[in-house]
């Protein structure tokens, strides 16, 4: 009987030892559509089995498939192609989704493209200024959110250890975030489109990576990276502060090595300037001073002082993020217009991913890369 006993012991020390412990939530959860100022309507064109309220297999022949907010409750219906007759396939407080095939499930908002989702979706009816809108939640396996994140995020022909970079910032941000709470699937956050963009290679490189995380002084890191640094990052607190956490772990680096993104070369784009004090309240924003890098590190509204990131992102969701896509932005006033000069894409804090990328052309692996645009920090 003791040696039964013992050997049960050892078998569960044996798979203790052998499972690693992670902390990041097995299933993450996204809210979808983030940056869309509504969702009234959703179409569903295939790879979708309905598991609440009632079950239901959906066959994506013959009609199309929408999902509507309707009072308070979610219906679903049944269009006819070419026809304008529908028929009600089901209502309720909220309708619960899961894939059926191999492909996710495939669904269209308005004006975007199809995107398909892996795990399960659950809409539930909103309101967004004032009307009915979808709610929509897709809950995802982690491993499948981290491959998603870097198709979406990357360009397709980016270097295999640039992904896997930003693969580790990704699992790194993770840690971050406890299991109950969704994130958004916009660049708010992380760029998430779903599964659809997603290649073997891209789960192969994740799944090389995947127990990694980037830590600096024995602590975890949170991973701040950009598109398009432009010559030089900044340092985070001079970015960010006055408002946010301390950033003092980043670093600017000098980077010459996204000089093959769009974005590098100046943007100037010409504004009314009525348009511009709207923004903030009738005043004009007045840079006082400059980091290193050329971003604005002192800026005044007003009797108000904000930081460089509070003010780019005014500037961007007013103006439109093509007018200004970098925060190493100037801005010249004439009587009646305003000049926006810009270059980058993205805060200018941590990694560069375009610069990740021409360092992997160089040669570089992914943590070097991370070390680099992490000065001191470690791969464990
Ligand atoms: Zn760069």
């Amino acid at each position: 009987m003791a040696l039964i006993r013992l050997f049960a012991w050892v078998c569960l020390l044996i798979i203790l030892w052998a499972e690693p412990v992670y902390s990041i939530p097995r299933y993450v959860k996204v809210r979808l559509f983030e940056a869309r100022a509504g969702v009234p309507r959703l179409q569903l064109t295939g790879g979708i089995k309905i598991i609440e309220p009632v079950s239901r297999d959906i066959a994506f022949t013959g009609a199309v498939y929408t999902v509507e907010a309707e009072g308070g409750r979610v219906a679903l219906y049944a269009v006819r192609k070419g026809g304008r007759s529908r028929t009600l396939i089901l209502r309720g407080s909220r309708i619960v989704m899961e894939e059926s095939g191999s492909r996710g499930m495939r669904i269209v908002f308005s004006g975007r493209s199809a995107c398909n989702y892996r795990g399960i979706i659950v809409v539930r009816s909103a309101t967004a200024a004032g009307r009915p809108s979808l709610d929509v939640l897709n809950e995802v396996p982690v491993r499948e959110f981290v491959y998603g994140i870097v198709a979406s995020e990357l360009p397709r022909d980016f270097a295999v250890e640039s992904k896997k970079a930003l693969a580790v910032l990704t699992l790194t941000r993770l840690e971050f975030l406890p299991d109950q709470r969704a994130i958004g699937d916009s660049t708010k956050s992380e760029l998430y489109t779903g599964c659809g963009r997603v290649r073997e290679s891209d789960r192969v490189l994740v799944d090389s990576v995947f127990k990694e995380r980037l830590y600096y002084k024995g602590r975890l890191v949170l991973p701040y990276y950009h598109s398009t640094c432009a010559g030089c990052t900044s340092d985070g607190d001079d970015l960010f502060r006055p408002d946010g956490d301390d950033l003092s772990y980043l670093k600017a680096v000098k980077c010459e090595h996204c000089k093959g993104s769009p974005f590098y070369r100046n943007k100037v784009s010409v504004v009314d300037r009525r348009k511009v004090t709207e923004i903030f309240g009738g005043a004009l924003p007045v840079v006082l001073a400059q980091d290193g890098a050329g971003r604005p590190k002192s800026i005044q509204v007003g009797k108000q002082d904000l930081s460089c990131y509070q003010t780019w992102l005014k500037l961007g969701r007013g103006l439109g993020w093509s007018r200004v896509p970098g925060t190493r932005f100037a801005i010249k006033s004439t009587k009646d217009k305003i000049e926006i000069v810009s270059s980058g894409a993205g805060h200018g804090v941590g990694l560069c991913q375009w610069g990740a990328n021409g360092l992997a052309g160089l040669g570089k692996s992914y943590r070097e890369i991370l070390e680099y645009y992490f000065p001191g920090s470690k791969i464990k």
